[in-house]
């Protein structure tokens, strides 16, 4: 629970007036959009907001004061500037909230309280005005850039619907258009997301039937923050002269982006032009002249649907791992810099397509796998010294950087020779590579800085960066010369004090108490907690605070010296301005190669993280060996899931798994419960992707082709609890999204239509299977408990039936984990009833049956070739339907009989008889019905 703020919400009761009559004549906003009034010492929300605070900082509503009565009562809460901080971080940045913040236009002390005014605002997309306060002067987080895209429908020239995107991302300064063809599921648009992995998103708003509104859920299903925004501001009217604003030119010349061959996407130019606007990029002069337009190809990636970033468990707080400790950026992602997290985590967004790029990410990740030191000195010593260049760039660009960040971008160029140093003694096979990707662009990045670093020498004051203090040097100009003698002479007799201080308390000067300076306070005597009763009692020296690490104090002597001290140093300060001034404005200069520097340290230690992960995992990764897209083979052999068995208490099994084109193409795999399915089908899709992004995989020998995406359908395990009919829908959306598969796509399918043993749910994955293994050839993996799908291998020579392993003895129960080939022991479900202590008679019936299941099985008909389900199989499942009433019945009858009074002769008669009276009174075919169904309920029992 936070501290709750000192101060009051104190008003006189003209200003309570203005206040009141200014927040309700406020536009309404959205519930996710948090209004907070800056006064000057603290900060105030009210209404709803005000409920929302007390509840998320404080954990209590007693912190909740009214102001106003009666219908203009208005709930207020006070937040101090530490309050502020951490409700806005939390509010940005964990729930993508929107934050606006009011300030009084006539000033905080003036009783004019009717006169606020927007001052700044910020969304999960758009942070910059709030950089300082989330991320302090430190790096940013590790989490991939923020951005904001805009979407619109639109019909194309062949009078296809066709979907424009437009998109900003502040941070890494770029902006990108986007048009292509979609179907009625929004498939690419999905992938898109993925790809780009934006936060925020703006529509026309008012389009929520039909098209816009299935787009609307694609937006949401990715869990981005939606805003509407007028019609009209989806426009290309002013786009050309905006965009001439804002791109950067090349060197000489000026932008013209009308001929941008960008242009001829007029959706998507409409939908940048509404982000644009969202973001107010052009009432901020510093934004002129600082974008990138970015080509964005949807086909240059694999495509990666929302339910495959969840079932493959790319990122924390996916449904599947909330904590994401068990996710594949954690496991990867151990990145020394902000910057290559970020790119770590683009990375796994988007897992190349082109061959050729991802042998060289391997080359590179191979190099740092097979040079140990060179390794460890970047992980451990070289790469931490790096700071956020990307947000010093951005400081640098708006000319809001102080001394202090020319000197970190000083420190972070002078520790490149070393770097290079380290990357030119490696001898291994990648060296052209390495030399290509890092050591000659480093080797660049020292000279385009040499002048820059010749510049911070010159003009810093060196010897006071050790005090923390970031000053021009007094050689610079005389009236700094005498200030900074001024300021020694104050340090001396400052240190005069502190001995004077320590013989006072009959401490050891600079040992037990110590002189010390920050940035609040200046300068201060400290003693530890442990010495804290010398002071007590004594009336010369005042108490400043007590902290963890000791009481601070001083005395009159030292506070008038201090006193003195800060007014020197504040005129210090002044007279440094123009200097400063100027330093910086040469600083700006080198937005550029700081932001290329970024880059090429990101990626160093991105490849760093893969070579280190794959190195140190329980047994190390192996180098893929990447096959052209449609060589249509997929060979892993020992194959484990590399998140699993990073687990502490999990001693893996590693499988193999073979796709090749014509012969094997889909695996159907079942098994009992909790045997280890589901592991089995995600860890062949984490693999694939992890060789597309360039990074060694968890098996002892792999072999994949380039696949164009990876789709996942995972049912919900709460099947049960959701209506067929919504059971239906899925199944359809289903079999609509899968159309946008490819014979090089890789599906995992999962628990499809658990607990819905109904006709609808085996036909429609039966139908899908077949439409998946006959027309879209792609790799399928498909976990299921619909032990009937096994005859899909008997009608499609391409599906082939594997099943996981379980051992078994007369008590225990042991999943092997192990994949075998051929369709899972039927008898499995009668185990499980043994264990559950089923009467041994009733068991016994239960394996004759069993085995007559089987014989039915075998003679399983020819399905039909459409995506209807074959007639045979209509009209087993029919048959099963009827049959599991009867057995339903039967077994509630069985269950009625007192077998515990009763001797073993006695139930096989009772059953005999219990059996001919339900053949009596149903069909013919009811026998063998029975026998199945007794065998389906047995294993679900
Ligand atoms: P269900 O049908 O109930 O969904 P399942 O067959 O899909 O179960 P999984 O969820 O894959 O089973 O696995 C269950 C647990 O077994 C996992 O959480 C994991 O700890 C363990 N496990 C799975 N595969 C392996 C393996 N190859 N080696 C060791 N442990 C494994």
């Amino acid at each position: 629970m936070a501290v709750q703020p000192k101060h009051n919400l104190s008003m006189d009761s003209a200003s309570e007036t203005g206040f009141l009559h200014f927040y309700f004549s406020m536009p309404d906003k959205p519930e996710t959009t948090v209004r907070i009034f800056d006064r000057s010492d603290y900060y105030t929300v009210h209404g709803k907001d005000a409920i929302f605070a007390a509840k998320e900082v404080f954990k209590t509503n007693g912190v909740i004061k009214n102001l106003g009565s009666g219908s203009r009562r208005l709930e207020s809460v006070v937040l101090s500037k530490m309050n502020f901080e951490s409700f806005v971080r939390d509010l940005l940045l964990v729930r993508q909230y929107r934050v606006e913040v009011y300030k009084n236009k006539a000033g905080s002390k003036s009783s004019k309280d009717h006169d606020w005014q927007i001052a700044y605002k910020a969304s999960p997309g758009n942070l910059t005005q709030f950089e300082e306060v989330l991320f302090g002067s430190g790096g940013g987080p590790g989490e991939s850039a923020a951005g904001v895209v805009g979407i619109r429908l639109g019909t194309g020239a062949d009078g296809q619907r066709v979907v424009g995107v437009g998109y900003v991302d502040g941070t890494l300064r770029k902006l990108g258009v986007c048009e292509f063809p979609d179907n009625d599921q929004f498939s690419n648009l999905e992938a898109l997301l993925v790809q780009i992995g934006p936060k925020e998103c703006v529509l026309p708003g008012g389009d929520v039937a039909g098209d816009a509104g299935k787009l609307r859920q694609v937006v949401q299903r990715g869990g981005l923050l939606l805003s509407d925004r007028k019609k009209t501001e989806f426009t290309t009217k002013d786009i050309v002269q905006d965009l001439n604003r804002l791109l950067k030119a090349c060197k000489g010349e000026s932008v013209s982006s009308a001929a941008l061959p960008e242009m001829e996407k007029q959706i998507a130019m409409s939908c940048l032009a509404a982000v644009i606007k969202y973001l107010e990029l052009l009432s901020d002069e510093s934004n002129f002249g600082s974008f990138k337009m970015m080509a964005f190809d949807l086909s240059q990636y694999m495509r990666l649907d929302n339910a495959a970033v969840q079932a493959l468990n790319l990122f924390q707080g996916s449904s599947e791992d909330p904590t994401g400790t068990h996710s594949l950026s954690g496991l990867l992602n151990k990145c020394r810099t902000p910057q290559g997290q970020r790119l770590v985590n683009q990375w796994l967004k988007q897992p190349l397509m082109d061959k050729n790029k991802i042998e060289e990410r391997l080359d590179l990740v191979e190099t740092f796998v097979e040079d140990s030191e060179l390794r460890q000195i970047c992980q451990e010593d070289l790469l931490r010294r790096f700071p956020d260049l990307n947000r010093l760039a951005k400081k640098f660009q708006r000319q809001s950087a102080t001394l202090q960040d020319c000197y970190r971008v000083y420190q972070a160029v002078g520790q490149l020779s070393g770097l290079v140093q380290a990357l030119e003694r490696h001898t291994g096979n990648h060296q052209v590579l390495l030399n290509a990707v890092f050591i000659s662009p480093l080797n660049d990045l020292i000279s385009d800085f040499s002048k820059f670093q010749e510049m911070i020498e010159t003009t810093l004051d060196m010897n006071q960066i050790e005090h923390h203090e970031f000053l021009v040097k007094p050689s610079f100009d005389p009236t700094l010369n005498e200030l900074r003698e001024n300021m020694d002479t104050l340090e001396k007799s400052m240190q005069a004090s502190l001995n004077g201080a320590a013989r006072e308390l009959g401490l050891d000067a600079g040992k037990t108490v110590k002189l010390e300076s920050n940035a609040q306070m200046g300068y201060y005597f400290r003693v530890t907690c442990k010495e804290e009763k010398s002071l007590r009692n004594n009336k010369k020296f005042t108490t400043l605070d007590v902290q963890k690490n000791g009481v601070r104090f001083t005395n009159s002597k030292l506070s008038s010296l201090n006193e003195e001290y800060s007014k020197n140093r504040a005129e210090y300060e002044e007279a440094q301005n123009a200097i400063v001034k100027e330093i910086l404005g040469i600083a700006a200069g080198y937005v550029e190669p700081l932001q290329t520097l970024n880059d090429v340290v990101a990626q160093l230690d991105a490849v760093v993280s893969f070579a280190l992960v794959s190195h140190a995992a329980p047994v190390p990764y192996v180098r893929p060996r990447v096959l052209e897209k449609g060589s249509g083979t997929l060979l892993l052999k020992g194959a484990r899931h590399p998140c699993v068995e990073a687990q502490d208490d999990v001693a893996f099994i590693p499988n193999d798994v073979t796709f090749t084109r014509g012969d094997k193409m889909f695996h159907i795999i079942t098994g009992p419960n909790m045997g280890g399915k589901s592991t089995y089908i995600r860890q062949v899709g984490v693999i694939v992707l992890m060789a597309q992004i360039g990074c060694f995989v968890p098996c002892d020998e792999a072999e994949v082709s380039v696949v164009d995406c990876i789709l996942a359908r995972v049912g919900a395990g709460d099947c049960q609890m959701k209506g067929v009919s919504t059971f239906m829908a899925e199944m359809l959306e289903t079999a609509a999204i899968l159309r946008s598969a490819t014979e090089d796509s890789l599906i995992i399918i999962d628990e499809l239509g658990r607990g819905t043993s109904t006709y609808d749910g085996f036909g429609l994955a039966w139908a899908i299977s077949e439409y998946i293994a006959t027309r879209l050839k792609s790799f399928c993996l498909f976990a299921t408990h619909f032990h009937e799908l096994t005859a899909l291998a008997q009608q499609v020579p391409t599906v082939c039936n594997l099943h996981v392993t379980a051992l078994t003895t007369d008590s225990t129960l042991t999943m092997l984990y192990r994949v075998k080939k051929g369709v899972c022991d039927q008898s499995f479900g009668i185990h499980v009833a043994e264990l559950a202590n089923f009467p041994k008679h009733v068991i016994a019936s239960a394996r004759e049956k069993a085995l007559e299941l089987e014989e039915f099985q075998d003679t399983s008909g020819a399905g039909d070739e459409s995506m209807d389900v074959g007639p045979e199989v209509k009209r087993r499942c029919l048959e099963k339907q009827e049959g599991e009433k009867i057995i339903e019945a039967f077994l509630a009858k069985v269950k009625q009989l007192p077998i515990e009074e009763m001797s073993e002769e006695d139930v096989k008669a009772e059953l005999g008889k219990m059996k001919a009276e339900v053949v009596a009174q149903n069909n013919g075919y009811i026998n063998k019905i029975l026998s199945c169904s007794a065998n389906v309920k047995m294993a679900s029992a």
